[in-house]
């Protein structure tokens, strides 16, 4: 094991996990895996992008994601969707790092900083950090058609997930964009539909990312 590797271990022991990659680099490569271009999800993961970058230049701070790239059907899809169920059921006590459930190759040949499984399954979002590239693993829970504002929900979660790859954790309760657990009613409740950030989000922005 690598120095490199044993700090970003610690790190994620700690529960902290870091932003993906080396603080000075200013674009994350954001893959998108999903069965179906067509997935509507895709334009929420574009939403979601957009939001980011606006607000991280709103913050003055020079990282950027990256356009989506899409990675469709791509080989080994389906142990993607197996792992992604399993860490998904055994969120947050599963041992992280080099000792937790390792990835499928073909996840780690896609590369990129953050790879995003819009998944076919109505599993519980999350952004796992991985040891290596990609960084993060996200998965998103398939469609709800039946639920109201489930476009709404989808896209405040994807952005949701998006906040954790650069470093942000849980505010308790309440309705901002990165509560955990989080009141349903919220989305929705403000004029441009994105759920709102905290001055202690910034400010964990404004620690881990350079100014411009
Ligand atoms: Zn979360």
């Amino acid at each position: 094991m690598s120095l490199a590797h044993l700090g970003r271990l610690l790190i994620v022991i700690l529960g902290l996990s870091s932003p993906v990659g080396a603080q000075n680099r200013s674009e994350r490569q954001i893959i998108v895996i999903v069965a179906d271009e067509g997935d509507p999800r895709v334009g929420y993961v574009r939403d979601a992008i957009m939001f980011w970058n606006r607000t991280l230049a709103d913050l003055g701070l020079s990282v950027r994601l990256s356009e989506v790239e899409l990675a469709v059907a791509p080989r080994g899809h389906r142990s993607i969707e197996t792992f992604a169920r399993f860490v998904s059921q055994r969120g947050g006590r599963v041992p992280k790092g080099v000792s937790g459930p390792q990835p499928p190759l073909e996840l780690r040949e896609l590369g990129g900083d953050v790879v995003m499984l819009l998944s076919v399954q109505p599993l519980l979002p999350f952004a796992w950090p991985l040891v290596g590239s990609p960084g993060y693993f996200v998965a998103i829970r398939s469609v709800q058609a039946r639920r109201p504002n489930d476009n709404e929900v989808l896209r405040n979660v994807i952005a949701h997930e998006l906040g954790h790859t650069l470093g942000l954790i849980h505010n308790r309760g309440g309705a901002s964009l990165m509560c955990g657990p989080c009141s349903a009613l919220a989305v929705g409740s403000r004029p441009d539909g994105w759920l709102s950030l905290t001055d202690r989000d910034r400010s964990r922005l404004r620690q881990f990312h350079s100014s411009r």
